[in-house]
């Protein structure tokens, strides 16, 4: 694309590489940024550079945190029996958007998959234990995606957690079979989360 100036050509450059952008949109929204005002255009800039560096991991339950404790683990209001587990932090947000969980929660990082070469040393297992000895947690939900990883995930997290003797559930069927909990609308996530079953 010799014909484009060269900083258009790296800003589309840049968008191809991002998560569902092919080129024709990457070059779409590339021009659309070209015309925002100056303004609105650096602080589209800054709110990127801003979540990168302000933007980490909760130390407790690993979802995305302003500060060393994100919002949900120091809110005293919260459940601290009750955790539920998930892959990543849009799950979080899935979930707290169904308006039916009140309790705290804690982000594997992915799912079992031995086909990515992604096995349990891999996502914070070891992390969730450390927690659990604590000794305040009754009930682990299991809220991984219903896809074979996600199921995976669920039964190794039913086994490793029995010998403590907390109960583990299953967030209810119901949900898209193979689909993304993210992609839930909030009823049928509320109806799987009141629907949960003991593994
Ligand atoms: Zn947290």
């Amino acid at each position: 694309m010799a014909y484009l100036a060269a900083p258009l050509e790296n800003l589309i450059e840049q968008l191809c590489g991002l998560p569902g952008i092919g080129p024709k949109s990457a070059q779409r929204i590339a021009f659309f940024l070209m015309s925002l005002p100056r303004a609105d255009a650096v602080e589209l800039a800054r709110a990127i550079v801003e979540v990168k560096d302000k933007v980490r991991f909760c130390s407790i339950c690993f979802n995305v945190s302003e500060g060393e404790q994100c919002a949900i683990c120091t809110d005293a209001r919260r459940d601290g029996t009750v955790i539920c587990v998930v892959e990543e932090p849009r799950d979080v947000i899935a979930i707290e958007r169904s308006g039916r969980f009140a309790g705290k929660y804690h982000v594997l990082g992915g799912a079992i998959s031995p086909i990515d070469g992604v096995g349990p040393e891999q996502l914070r297992f070891k992390e969730l234990i450390d927690r659990l000895k604590e000794g305040s947690v009754t009930e682990l939900i299991a809220a991984t995606n219903p896809n074979a990883e996600g199921e995976a995930t669920a039964l190794y997290l039913a086994q490793l957690v029995r010998p403590l003797g907390i109960k583990v559930t299953r967030i209810a069927s119901g949900l898209p079979v193979g689909g993304d909990l993210e992609y839930a609308d909030e009823v049928t996530l509320g109806r799987a989360m009141d629907g949960r079953r003991e593994l």
